[in-house]
């Protein structure tokens, strides 16, 4: 069973490498600027576990309690960097910190308040992305294009956060295009003023080629590595 699981994860992983390869040669990228993520929500540890020995170093997980109870399980902790991009309650901050490296989905000052707190009272420093809508009207989480560099300086001036970029989400059922190269503005508006903030997590399964071609520098996939939920439950 686990073999069969390791293959399966195997050639799917290869699958995506060869089109973010593709995407890359087809922008004019080096493939080395483009990090992948695999999410691994609605997975078990144990796909974890085989993903880092395939050779996967970053992982998004989008649920508190899932997230925490998965990571407290690898035995390898300290070979995966994991994400947090699931919309996130206050009152999760202190949970979240204590497992998170980086935190894609931070969209509100309030929550930066409770991330910078509770990382501070954990004595860790997580990186942090400013969730951008790039839905009319927001509604998916995610701060206002307008109102995400006002959120970045909040984060960059946070003791215990480092600000890394930002991250969105395609909007449902529209051209991803468009909706990436508006966030790679923002992107650089941002850049601007914290010249480190150089991430931009965009793509996901079904859009990847878009964001590429749009400048992203990280892309998180689930399905397209793991499967589809039912199949694996
Ligand atoms: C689930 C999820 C993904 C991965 O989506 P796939 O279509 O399965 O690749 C990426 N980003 C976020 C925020 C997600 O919740």
């Amino acid at each position: 069973m686990d073999e069969s699981r390791r293959a399966e994860l195997a050639g799917n992983l290869t699958r995506v490498r060869e089109r973010i390869e593709a995407a890359c040669v087809e922008a004019g990228r080096d493939p080395a600027e483009v990090s992948l993520i695999a999410v691994t929500k609605f997975f078990p540890a144990s796909d974890i576990e085989l993903l880092v020995e395939l050779g996967v170093r970053a992982i998004g997980e989008n649920r508190d309690q899932e997230a925490a109870a998965k990571v407290a399980e690898l035995a390898r902790r300290q070979d995966v960097e994991v994400h947090f991009i699931g919309q996130l309650q206050t009152n999760k901050a202190g949970s979240v910190v204590s497992y998170a490296d980086v935190v894609q989905s931070v969209d509100r000052p309030k929550l930066v308040a409770a991330l910078d707190r509770a990382a501070g009272a954990r004595g860790v420093r997580p990186g942090v992305l400013v969730q951008v809508s790039l839905d009319e009207p927001p509604d998916r989480g995610g701060v206002e294009p307008q109102g995400a560099a006002a959120l970045a300086d909040q984060v960059a001036g946070c003791e215990h956060l480092e600000l890394r970029g930002v991250m969105a989400v395609a909007p449902l059922g529209a051209d991803p295009a468009p909706a990436f190269a508006r966030l790679r503005e923002v992107a650089h508006g941002i850049q601007h003023v914290h010249p480190d903030a150089s991430w931009i997590s965009a793509g996901m399964s079904g859009d990847l080629e878009a964001a590429v071609a749009q400048g992203a520098t990280h892309l998180r996939v689930g399905s397209a590595i793991l499967g589809s939920r039912q199949s694996h439950r």
